[in-house]
């Protein structure tokens, strides 16, 4: 062997060296992963989950075991960041990804694989914004949220409103709200947009339209409602009160809202009605 053929042969052993410690690494990494996935919550997370999340208290035992791995994962791998000053807590973090994962306890984990992080406000938060009108007209101006989601990578929530939605008797909740959004984002807006013409979910739409126009007309004229008013802005937001409708008040949903209630049942592959 010359001394350029010993070289070639140094540097390919160094690259098959480099590549095999890469392997190695993901490769360890991944079963780690696995196994932490595959570990019970621990009993003091459970108990604070009973404490806190009415819905868990609700939830029958088997299911909640079944989220288990689902809720790990998320733990794992979304970044939760305080905003205003808040410093997140692992409590915070439990009870917003316990309630996030709700919504996929059927349906597959990986929808939230794109969600890189999830801000959180002490309380309602400001967004700046500006609005076009027909003339062209741009007005800024300035909201107040206590929950935003863009597209699929970030979700920014008031955790004084998450505390907020653990109140019995109303159907507010602002993690399965945002999470929702999240869910129709995913999809290009097809589960809130009747023009994207799935097939798979025409029968859906002919419900969403049809409870959406009816939502609509009895805001209109001041009745009372179920679903909450504000779902009468946009089809987008219809879904995403219909959603905290179905888990926070689901008897009454499928008792006032049949149909409503068994396309939602079908989606999320749930029945909270029989917890
Ligand atoms: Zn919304």
């Amino acid at each position: 062997m010359n001394e350029i053929e010993l070289r070639v042969a140094l540097v390919a052993g160094a690259v098959v060296v480099v590549l095999g410690v890469l392997w190695l690494r993901s490769f360890l990494r991944a079963r780690r992963r696995a196994a932490l996935l595959r570990e019970p919550l621990p009993p003091e997370w459970r108990e604070l989950l009973a404490e806190r999340v009415p819905l868990y208290r609700r939830m029958p035992e088997e299911l909640r075991r079944e989220m288990e791995p689902k809720v790990r994962a998320f733990l794992e791998d979304v970044r939760f960041v305080g905003c205003g000053g808040l410093e997140v807590t692992d409590e915070m973090r439990l009870v917003i990804a316990w309630q996030a994962c709700v919504l996929i306890a059927r349906r597959d984990p990986g929808v939230y694989a794109s969600l890189a992080s999830v801000l959180v406000y002490p309380d309602e938060f400001v967004v700046e914004e500006s609005e076009e009108d027909e003339a062209g007209v741009v007005t800024e101006g300035t909201r107040v949220l206590s929950g935003q989601t863009f597209d699929t990578d970030r979700i920014v929530l008031s955790w004084r409103d998450v505390c907020e939605s653990s109140a019995p008797g109303d159907a507010y909740n602002v993690v399965l709200h945002e999470f929702a959004h999240y869910l129709d984002h995913t999809v290009g807006n097809a589960l809130s947009d009747a023009s994207s013409r799935l097939r798979a979910l025409e029968e859906w739409h002919a419900v969403l339209e049809r409870e959406y126009e009816a939502l609509c007309s009895a805001v209109e004229r001041g009745e009372d409602t179920l679903i909450d008013p504000y779902g009468a802005e946009d089809p987008a937001e219809f879904f995403a009160v219909a959603t905290e409708t179905f888990f926070e008040l689901p008897a009454e949903m499928e008792q006032r809202h049949p149909r409503l209630y068994v396309e939602l049942q079908k989606f999320y592959g749930l029945d909270p009605a029989r917890w």
